[in-house]
């Protein structure tokens, strides 16, 4: 029986344990070897690590309860509550600017330049727009009613779900955590956040903010790695919003099926971009390497790998390389951010073939910085072809056919973006109609995202669920369906005893 992945500390260094309780004792697992013990033998830092989780999962137990508490109190179901708490989330995040710059330059050497463009300002923009339409949102949407039920009034109420878990990524710290927050809030839930691990210093600042200015029992940040998050989600929460990748997308899923709770699904894929021999190419490839390299490649919606039509395939290199140099991607200059850690780092500089270089290919391990870097004579086959990238490398496949290149793309499971830089309007059509994808762009790369009228989400392997904008309210919400019948008159055709004459009418009504 599956009981516990651990992290422990000795000394300088941290190892992953996973605890699995047999009939014979527990046993613990570390790369592959197994080692037996059981509670008599057990080494005292499994015993420690054991009941500090133990504590930790009481801790949140509480938690839950004060959360759960205050939610049934109806405090947070008021909208008037719900528009004061944004206003105070917006101020924090405004009188905190220069702390949370400092923070992503320390985690990613993000500039500032990036971080509001990428991060704050899009915060600031779906705050004011919950802000300003919350009264309407929160109100009962009448719809039509179907003559069998008639005299009656049909409407649709949205209500909180409860007590939300929000676990986010670390490639947009504030974007991806502040953003479903505010969806949260705007439907009238508590909350518990959990900020990747993987960037300490954003996750920190992230939890010193709204822990000191937001009592525990309506928000909440909680830090940590998979030994904090496997003990959240053994808890019954209503809502859980997970962004990160497919392959802990699996295990959230799966935790919260426990408790048929609600989940939303934010993950990743391998997403491709289409260059056809019509399109715009200067104008298109710039939009795309400015959003293949923006945050060193390290962005969900990116373009994983290119597909260019044969005919316009040397030019459309030569164009890439020439916007590369234009861009002049440096750390130093903050026209490009790190690699989050070394494990990234080995992972994406795994994924170059030198052979394949085209251009770039260079890296440092001590900056964790990797060049952006061109591969070309790539077969789907390839390495680099078989995971999400996530980094600075954009894999070049040639085609000759439109039907080859949407043939290549259904050899993967379903993007969570795609692109297509065409002026062909029967391919553009081609494209929506045949090719599945969670959110895309024609003629350009990941500003779809900006739109907070576009539900922002994956299909399949990508994810489950959306929001941004009005989709974020309905994401933490539930739509409540009412009938409300009037007394004044009773047609009497469902009661007994059913005649043929009631058969009649009731089939002309239904
Ligand atoms: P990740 O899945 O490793 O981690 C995401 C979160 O899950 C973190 O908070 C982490 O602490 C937690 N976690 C990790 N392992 C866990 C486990 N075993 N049990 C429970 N919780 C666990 O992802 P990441 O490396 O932070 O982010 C990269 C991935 O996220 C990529 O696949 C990317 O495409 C995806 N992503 C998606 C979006 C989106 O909006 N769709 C946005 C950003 C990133």
């Amino acid at each position: 029986m599956y009981v516990h992945i651990l992290m422990l500390k000795s000394n300088l260094k941290t190892t992953s344990l996973e605890i699995l309780k047999t009939p014979q004792g527990l046993i613990k697992k570390t790369l592959g070897s197994s080692l037996e013990f059981n509670s008599e033998t057990m080494p005292n830092t499994i015993k420690s690590s054991l009941k500090e989780i133990a504590l930790f999962e009481n801790e949140v137990q509480h938690l839950m309860e004060s959360q759960r508490k205050l939610f049934y109190s109806n405090t947070t179901r008021s909208v008037l509550f719900r528009i004061s708490q944004l206003k105070k989330l917006k101020q924090l995040i405004k009188d905190n600017e220069a702390q949370l710059h400092k923070a992503i330059y320390a985690d990613l050497k993000k500039s500032e330049f990036d971080n509001l463009t990428t991060e704050i300002l899009p915060f600031y923009n779906e705050i004011d727009f919950a802000i300003k339409n919350l009264k309407k949102w929160v109100k009962p949407k009448r719809v039509k009613t179907n003559l069998l039920n008639f005299p009656s009034k049909s409407y649709i109420v949205s209500e909180p779900l409860g007590t939300s878990l929000i676990i986010s990524a670390w490639n947009f710290p504030y974007n991806l955590a502040f953003i479903p927050l505010i969806g949260s809030i705007a439907a009238g839930n508590t909350s518990i956040l959990k900020p990747s691990e993987m960037a300490p210093e954003t996750s920190a600042i992230i939890a010193e903010l709204i822990n000191k200015n937001f009592p525990s029992n309506y928000l909440k940040v909680i830090q940590g790695g998979i030994p904090e998050t496997t003990a959240l989600l053994k808890q019954r929460f209503n809502k859980i919003f997970f962004t990160g990748s497919p392959q802990v997308g699996k295990i959230v899923n799966q935790a919260a099926a426990t408790h048929l709770t609600n989940v939303t699904l934010e993950l990743g894929g391998k997403n491709p971009a289409i260059f056809t021999k019509d399109c715009s190419l200067n104008m298109c490839v710039k939009r795309m390497v400015s959003a293949k390299f923006l945050n060193a490649g390290q962005i969900c919606i990116t373009p994983d790998y290119v597909l260019v039509q044969k005919s316009i395939k040397e030019k459309f290199l030569t164009q890439v390389v020439a916007e590369i140099k234009k861009q002049n991607y440096a750390i130093e200059n903050g026209n490009f951010v790190q690699i989050i850690n070394d494990k990234n780092f080995d992972r994406v500089i795994s994924l170059i073939d030198q052979k394949k270089v085209y251009y770039g290919g260079n890296s440092s391990k001590k900056t964790r910085f990797i060049e952006p870097t061109i591969l070309t004579n790539v077969s789907t086959n390839d390495t680099v072809m078989q995971e999400e990238i996530f980094g600075p490398i954009l894999p070049v496949i040639e085609y000759d056919t439109i039907d080859e290149a949407f043939a290549m793309i259904q050899k993967f499971k379903k993007p969570l973006s795609a692109y297509l830089f065409s002026n062909n309007n029967t391919i553009k059509k081609r494209f929506l109609n045949e090719v599945s994808f969670g959110n895309g762009a024609i003629n350009d790369c990941i500003m779809q995202f900006t739109n907070h009228n576009l539900p922002f989400g994956g299909v399949g392997n990508s994810g489950t669920g959306s929001y941004h904008g009005k989709f974020s309210f309905d994401c933490f919400s539930h739509s409540k369906s009412i009938l409300s019948k009037s007394t004044w008159i009773e047609a009497n055709l469902k009661y007994y005893e059913h005649t043929d004459a009631k058969m009649k009418i009731i089939k002309k009504l239904f």
